[in-house]
């Protein structure tokens, strides 16, 4: 018998948690829970703690953790309940982990799933900002640790299976001498993509949330319809596939069923398709490379009947264009971009501005702040830092 292989869940009680745990227990014979983190949400955590029993839960918030502690112990639960950043990194990294999924949102992600790299991990990267924050260090630390490092963003995981004929490692070569021309990337276009221009301004937070064709945190949501969230995903292209920016395209994609294609020299061009269930790329990480059941429905290509492609309008969506610029500037710069937008999606969705607003302030951080050449992790701590400072002076003065 194989033995099984455990996993730690880093932000376990999120949208991509949830998925992670419902492939996880289609399969307890392959699979123990080791660790489940949260940052808040204390209940959802215990709830889960009951039904997977992992050795060690980790809550961000001190208060929380004492109520977890408490509710397990009243269970009669072993989970041992720990918490901070510390802790993070401790069950990230810990020796008797084998898999990390690290599907923290945002910046607060980067050291967690760092510690994961740094522990030689298979490291299944939900957490994209990671990569557009520190790229060039997050990939250097896999090469230097003997980390697997498998994208689980539906996109990029859809490259990484198309390019898996060639090699089987996201680290592998240039591009050009693996026989591709380009990878193409996928995008719905999100909630506005035929929203009169003139109304953008005045959209809310409910409907910028409403995704039509995935189920995802608050975050990821209102990047999706910025479109920002394809601009961090050009640049977590650009690390996970070792490609220029020139050799990455976005491709409008309404129905969200071919998740992104990779175009050889020869004029070949692979695709995945799929349901937009994230459960795919979770199993497909999980096993890789073997294959697993993930719980998800079989496509119904009838029931699809087409498949629409269109260019993205750079002016709906100015986002876009800022990423695919902070790509092409390169050192601080995605770091910069990644910590406004951080911050101005927060104050948008606390109602502080308005949603054009975003792309306003994320521009006026780039254009004030310097770039640097992040060749260490302060310097990126540092541009994010100034990025949040300056995003929320902009913001409080809007
Ligand atoms: P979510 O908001 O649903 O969940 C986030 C998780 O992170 C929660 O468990 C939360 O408790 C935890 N968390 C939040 N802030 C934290 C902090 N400061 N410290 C520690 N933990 C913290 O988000 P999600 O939609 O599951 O997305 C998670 C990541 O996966 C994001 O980086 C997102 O871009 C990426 N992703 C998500 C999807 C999707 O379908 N949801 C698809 C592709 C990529
Ligand atoms: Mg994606």
């Amino acid at each position: 018998m194989i033995p099984r292989q455990a996993v730690t869940v880093l932000g376990a009680t999120g949208s991509i948690g949830v998925s992670t745990l419902d492939v996880l227990a289609r399969h307890r014979d392959r699979y123990s829970v080791f660790a489940l983190t949260a940052h808040r949400q204390w209940q959802s955590l215990a709830e889960q703690c009951l039904e997977h029993r992992p050795r060690y839960a980790v809550m961000g918030d001190p208060g929380e953790a004492q109520a977890l502690r408490e509710v397990l112990s009243l269970k009669g639960s072993s989970t041992e309940v720990l918490q901070g950043e510390e802790a993070l990194r401790y069950v990230a990294g810990h020796d008797e982990t084998d898999i990390v999924m690290a599907a923290i949102v945002g910046a607060a992600g980067l050291l967690p799933a760092l510690a994961a790299v740094e522990g030689g991990k298979k490291v299944l990267l939900a957490n994209k900002e990671a990569l557009v924050m520190a790229g060039g260090l997050f990939t250097r630390a896999v090469r230097d640790h003997g980390a697997t490092l498998l994208p689980i963003d539906s996109e990029h995981n859809a490259i990484f299976q198309c390019l898996q004929n060639e090699r089987a490692d996201c680290q592998a070569g240039e591009l050009a001498q693996r026989g591709v021309r380009r990878i193409m990337l996928t995008a719905s276009g999100g909630p506005f993509r035929t929203r009169p221009l003139s109304e953008l301004s005045q959209v809310t937070p409910e409907e910028a949330c409403a995704h039509p064709n995935w189920s995802m945190g608050q975050k990821i949501s209102v990047d999706s319809a910025t479109m920002m969230n394809k601009g961090l995903e050009f640049i977590e292209a650009c690390w996970l596939f070792n490609a220029r920016p020139e050799q990455v395209e976005v491709v409008v994609h309404p129905q969200s069923v071919i998740h992104s294609l990779v175009e050889y020299t020869d004029g070949s061009v692979l695709a995945q398709m799929g349901n937009p269930d994230m459960r795919t790329p979770i199993a497909h990480a999980l096993a890789w490379p073997e294959r697993i059941e993930s719980g998800v429905a079989s496509l119904d290509l009838i029931a699809t009947a087409r498949l629409d492609f269109c260019e993205p309008d750079y002016q709906r969506f100015p986002c876009l264009s800022l990423a695919r610029q902070a790509a092409e500037t390169g050192g601080t710069a995605p770091a910069l971009l990644n910590a406004a937008n951080e911050i101005a999606v927060a104050a948008f969705l606390a109602r502080r501005i308005r949603f054009d607003q975003i792309a306003l302030v994320i521009e006026r951080v780039l254009e004030r702040l310097p770039v640097n050449e992040p060749d260490a992790l302060d310097v990126v701590q540092n541009a994010d830092l100034e990025a949040r400072t300056l995003a929320q002076t902009l913001i409080d003065a809007l």
